[in-house]
């Protein structure tokens, strides 16, 4: 394909743009259940004027543009404040969870190597960690030992003390975990870290925001951020639960000592000294002004308001589905995270297949996700959902008769493509 030679005028190229989207999720309508967020069309009008303001500032050198500098420590600031990090706490904004989960990678391999000379490194973690813990693995040379969860699906302490070994550089927990919804039990997790002087990352990617007002609002919710003696790095996406424009996430560390082993210094070309805070080389300042101009939009107040949305809205999908026959709750949700597969069928029924649920739904507009094993279906409500939630059981129940009655069978898609 060849560019035009005659340049297209400016509406006729963003007419283009809107009619690209015609078959898109209809995400801003409460249709999808995972990759997009929103907590409605004024604040999403609050990062989208932030970020064009600030769209191509370039955030790889905050010494060019104090602007930035002051947002990422802003920005930055309040999540070390949600996470309890206290004055030693030290962060970086990232483009997303997967660079964030990158850096703890990276992070705790070159701590591994510098301080006890460790040359084959391994991370132990449960099998319900994030896949971009495995692309951390595989990007950096460090071993993935994965250890299987427990039967509430939640990760299995005493197996994965089994499986430490003297090359371990990192244990890792997350709350929640993403497929099922639960909060590993941070505190035994961290406490195999202390005992060995090494790193603890807690993935809250998902949970960060929402497990911080969650408990605020009165939930009972068990420890999980720098409280935890034996922590050293938290994850949090802003461009989930923070309600802000896509690529946006913290990675906070305890010190500044444990945040050093995350960035990278040469001066081994011809180009002078260069140095990154994370992943990318340039980046676009955009992200970074949207999340300030959202989380002061909204305040506090705004996210306490949220929150409950997305909790009661969540409790709400949750109870439906449970008293669904043919459904099976995988966990009562700790956060916002809903997940179940099909219940056990009856003798001599067809066991129902989930992914020609997901099919069924999309024919109806709702967007899920299809994970496994085992085969299940996985909804993150947030705050978008709020009323939405009847009319989304309602489909549901409609297309689980559906392929009951026709007996069809679905493919498992996934949750990131690659072409
Ligand atoms: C979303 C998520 C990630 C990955 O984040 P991206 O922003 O998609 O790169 C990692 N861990 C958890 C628990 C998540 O929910």
């Amino acid at each position: 394909m060849a560019l035009p030679h005659d340049g297209m005028s400016t509406d006729d190229v963003l007419a283009q743009l809107d009619a690209f989207k015609e078959h898109d999720v209809r995400w801003r309508e409460g249709a999808a259940f995972t990759l997009a967020y929103s907590a409605g069309p004024e604040v999403e009008a609050v990062a989208q004027d932030a970020y064009r303001r600030f769209s191509s500032e370039n955030a790889l050198n905050t010494d060019a543009f104090p602007s930035l500098k002051r947002i990422q420590n802003d920005v930055v600031g309040i999540v070390g404040d949600w996470l309890e990090a206290g004055p030693d706490g030290a962060g970086f904004l990232t483009s997303g969870g997967t660079e964030s989960l990158l850096l703890a990678v990276k992070g705790a391999r070159e701590r591994g190597r510098r301080e006890r000379g460790i040359t084959a490194p391994n991370v132990v973690l449960p099998t319900s960690a994030h896949a971009a813990f495995e692309k951390g693995c595989y990007y950096f040379g460090v071993e993935s030992r994965r250890v299987a969860v427990r039967d509430d699906w939640r990760a299995d302490v005493a197996a994965m003390e089994a499986a430490i070994d003297d090359q371990t550089v990192l244990v890792v927990g997350s709350a929640p975990q993403y497929p099922q919804g639960v909060i590993d039990p941070i505190t035994d997790i961290a406490a195999l870290a202390a005992a060995r002087d090494i790193n603890c990352h807690v993935d809250a990617c998902m949970g960060g925001v929402t497990l911080t007002y969650l408990r605020r609002l009165g939930h009972d919710i068990p420890d999980w951020n720098f409280r935890v003696p034996g922590v050293t790095s938290i994850s949090v996406d802003l461009h989930k639960y923070g309600y802000t424009a896509k690529g946006a996430s913290v990675i906070m560390h305890r010190n500044k000592q444990l945040r050093a082993y995350q960035t990278f210094v040469t001066d081994n070309w011809l180009g002078g000294v260069y140095g990154s805070s994370g992943v990318l080389g340039t980046k676009s300042g955009g992200p970074w002004a949207a999340a300030w101009a959202v989380m002061h939009h909204l305040g506090d107040a705004g996210y306490l308001r949220l929150t409950a949305s997305a909790r009661r809205s969540c409790e709400q999908l949750a109870t439906a589905v449970d008293e669904m026959p043919a459904l099976a709750l995988r966990a009562w949700p700790e956060a916002t995270l809903v997940a179940f597969g099909a219940a056990e069928p009856a003798e001599g029924v067809a066991a129902l297949d989930v992914y020609a649920v997901a099919d069924a739904l999309w024919r109806r507009g709702w967007y899920v996700d299809r994970q496994g094993p085992p085969a299940s279906l996985h909804c993150t409500v947030n705050a978008v959902h709020e009323g939405r939630i009847d009319a989304f059981v309602s489909d549901l129940r409609s297309a689980v008769d559906e392929v009951q009655t026709a007996g069809t069978a679905g493919a498992q898609g996934a949750y990131g493509t690659v072409d």
